[in-house]
């Protein structure tokens, strides 16, 4: 049974607004659906953390969120996709990767990651998704995320990232994370109180690790502030693919890659990036198709 949850709180009057998740089961499933190294699992687990936490921001029931990360290093690609009602899937280009710990023994996802960007696309069912894209800070997609707030929303922003494998098991023991939001109208003496709290708060995994539950998070980063919690929602890894949705993205071909494919091969098979479910074509299926778009 997945446990993961987000919670929805505000502090202060409403002028600051926090969101904060456990997302273990979902990064430990997304490590499984796509056989992910550690450090893909690590980076694409902060990344569908990020997009779970965006997604609670979002108003409208078919609204959506995608998160792409774009870098030099040996992830290459990274995407995770959210939409308002909990639901998270992802997928990263080169899910083997692998990298040496530095020095001190830590993973720096940065590295594996590289120079890049950071591209985020909120649909929101009007005519055009609207895109916005940054140059990565450090590629460690928590202070990425926090710089695209500023730059692009113009919002103080924090956000927290976090999943921590268990070095015996080789497998995600707990994930989690954060978004703090500061709105336009906070008293300084409260900012000064955040300020405190985030400074003195440490890994966030080392403590979701003793007790993994948002509220915890919460009440470290408002110590000290009036706050309310107003929602807690069950967060999900789920791809809601089906064969229809292939179908179109087979029809979107040109007739000629088409009827390529129904010569040359007895079966079509596509398998979704999100999820690895396969759906196969026969021959007669894609000749269907191809007479469709005449
Ligand atoms: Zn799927």
């Amino acid at each position: 049974m997945p446990k993961d949850y987000l919670i929805r709180a505000s502090a202060c009057d409403h002028t600051i607004r926090i969101f904060a998740c456990v997302s273990t089961d979902l990064v430990k499933e997304a490590t499984e659906i796509h056989n992910l190294s550690p450090i893909a699992g690590i980076a694409l687990g902060r990344l569908l953390t990020a997009s779970a936490l965006m997604g609670a921001t979002l108003k409208g029931e078919t609204d959506s969120l995608t998160l792409q990360v774009r870098g030099e290093g040996a992830l290459k690609r990274l995407i995770a996709v959210s939409d308002s009602q909990g639901n998270v899937k992802g997928y990263v280009d080169n899910p083997m990767a692998l990298i040496a710990p530095d020095e001190d023994g830590r993973i720096k996802i940065g590295k594996a990651i590289g120079k890049g960007t950071l591209t985020v696309t909120r649909d929101l069912g009007l005519k055009e998704p609207y895109a916005s894209t940054i140059d990565l800070r450090t590629g460690e997609i928590g202070d990425d995320l926090t710089y695209y707030f500023a730059a692009s929303e113009q919002t103080p922003t924090s956000v927290g990232l976090g999943v921590l494998y268990d070095r015996e098991t080789v497998t995600v023991k707990v994930a989690g994370g954060f978004l703090l939001q500061l709105m336009p109208n906070v008293w300084e003496p409260y900012i000064i109180t955040l300020e405190e709290n985030l400074s003195v708060l440490g890994d966030i995994t080392a403590i979701l690790e003793k007790d993994p539950r948002p509220e915890v998070l919460i009440e470290k980063i408002f110590d000290g502030l009036d706050y309310e919690i107003l929602e807690k929602r069950e967060i999900q890894y789920h791809c809601p693919c089906d064969r229809e949705r292939m179908e179109r993205a087979l029809m979107s071909l040109g007739k000629d890659d088409l009827t390529k494919l129904a010569e040359e091969q007895e079966t079509t098979e596509i398998v979704c990036d999100f999820c690895q479910k396969k759906y196969t074509f026969s021959k007669d299926e894609i000749r269907e198709m191809i007479k469709k778009k005449d």
